[in-house]
């Protein structure tokens, strides 16, 4: 490209942002609501820790937030993801199909159920898994005998689909719901950054037997740090409680304990703060989605730069905006962030591949020239509901 100048993509940016001296943050929580009064209640009476009304009101008020019946606490989205997984039958040695292009937490809750992550491509619309190419590559190397589909290069159980929304964007579930029935894959729904995310009509996290939220301080509500389990399923909803909670039999006092379970469960505190958070999520979704249509705005006609908005079939949360760079400007990615970052706003590289990381270097995988291209050329940029709130 002749003439290009990575300034000119800030200066556009700078057009839709507040003029702040101080940095821009990617994504600050927002706390507006009755954060102090619900976590005052649990400094008051004592209630901060595992047990407390809290915890069982903010299962209730997720569930009927996504309208998916049963949603379980846990401390963090990393732990509910390796609850999901246990609860889907994952054990050692199985395989389980997941993007490359994802967060860590994604790939380190499979190595948890000493699994192994099986990792492949991503489609540049849903920034998810792609299921056309998911489908060539499993008719070329799966086969299913007695109700269990193989790899039949490693001869391992392939077990279940973890696929990720990324930054809000639904993946194609349909699609992939239609591949893992044809080939007895459980599927499951990192959802993460996709609370207030819809396919279709529907909250994600119902078409997946399980799926899982985090609630991290970065994300589109937080709890300080947590997560929940969802499912539709009545008989795993209560697994997944009895798993997160150390396996307690309940007993006014035995101590009985019937598997090893865990220690994963949310306390009071900062469900207390979730439900806060949750009261004023259908504002936030709101001010994200005005932001995101700024961006679109501004980057609409640029030839070099495309905003990427929400699949067509979907309503996305705009957890994370993101910009796609085109192949002839991939070279300046570096630039810019450097550029923006020392100008106040602060902008981040999607993450590096999974498969890149030196921990899972040789684990399966399909060939991804998508998801390699993806990694070079998508940036995020500032998302916080605060900036749909302040600007008309
Ligand atoms: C945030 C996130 C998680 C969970 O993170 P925690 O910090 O453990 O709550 C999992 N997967 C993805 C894709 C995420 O973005």
């Amino acid at each position: 490209m002749n003439h290009f100048d990575p300034q000119s993509i800030i200066d556009q940016l700078r057009g839709v942002l507040p003029q702040q001296t101080q940095m821009i943050a990617l994504h600050e929580p927002y706390f507006g609501g009755n954060e102090w009064l619900y976590v005052k209640e649990c400094l008051d009476t004592g209630w901060v820790s595992s047990v407390g009304k809290f915890v069982s009101r903010f299962e209730q008020d997720l569930a009927a937030f996504t309208e998916i019946p049963y949603a379980v606490a846990t401390v963090n989205g990393t732990a509910a993801l390796h609850i999901a997984l246990l609860l889907a039958g994952v054990t050692a040695n199985d395989e389980v199909l997941t993007p490359s292009l994802t967060f860590i937490a994604t790939t380190n809750a499979i190595a948890y159920c000493h699994a192994i992550p099986h990792f492949v491509e991503s489609e540049e619309r849903t920034l998810g898994v792609s299921p056309s190419a998911l489908a060539d590559y499993l008719q070329e190397i799966a086969e299913v005998k007695n109700g269990v589909c193989y790899n039949r290069l490693s001869q391992r159980p392939i077990k279940a689909l973890l696929v990720m929304h990324t930054f809000g964007h639904p993946v194609d579930l349909d699609a992939l719901a239609e591949l893992c029935a044809r080939y007895h894959l459980v599927l499951i729904e990192d959802a993460a950054e996709a609370l207030g995310s819809y396919y279709k009509g529907k909250h994600v996290g119902s078409v997946g037997r399980l799926a899982t939220l985090s609630f991290n301080g970065n994300k589109t509500i937080t709890t300080g740090g947590g997560g929940a389990i969802l499912t539709c399923d009545p008989k795993l909803a209560p697994q997944a409680k009895h798993l997160t909670t150390t396996a307690k039999v309940p007993h006014p006092w035995l101590f009985t304990h019937d598997e090893v379970g865990y220690n994963y469960r949310l306390p009071n505190i900062n469900a207390a703060l979730g439900c806060a958070q949750l009261e004023q999520l259908p504002k936030f979704l709101a001010a994200k989605r005005q932001v995101a249509l700024r961006y679109q705005a501004a980057f609409a006609a640029s030839h070099t730069v495309k905003f990427i908005a929400e699949p067509s079939e979907s309503k996305s949360n705009y957890w994370l905006n993101a910009l796609l760079l085109a192949p002839e400007i991939a070279q300046y990615r570096d630039e810019l962030l450097r550029l923006s970052n020392e100008q106040g706003i602060m902008t981040r590289p999607i993450w590096t591949l999974q498969h890149k990381l030196a921990m899972y270097q040789s684990c399966p995988r399909m060939r991804m020239p998508i998801a390699e291209s993806l990694e070079a050329r998508v940036l995020n940029i500032p998302s916080s509901p605060i900036l749909g709130f302040t600007q008309a």
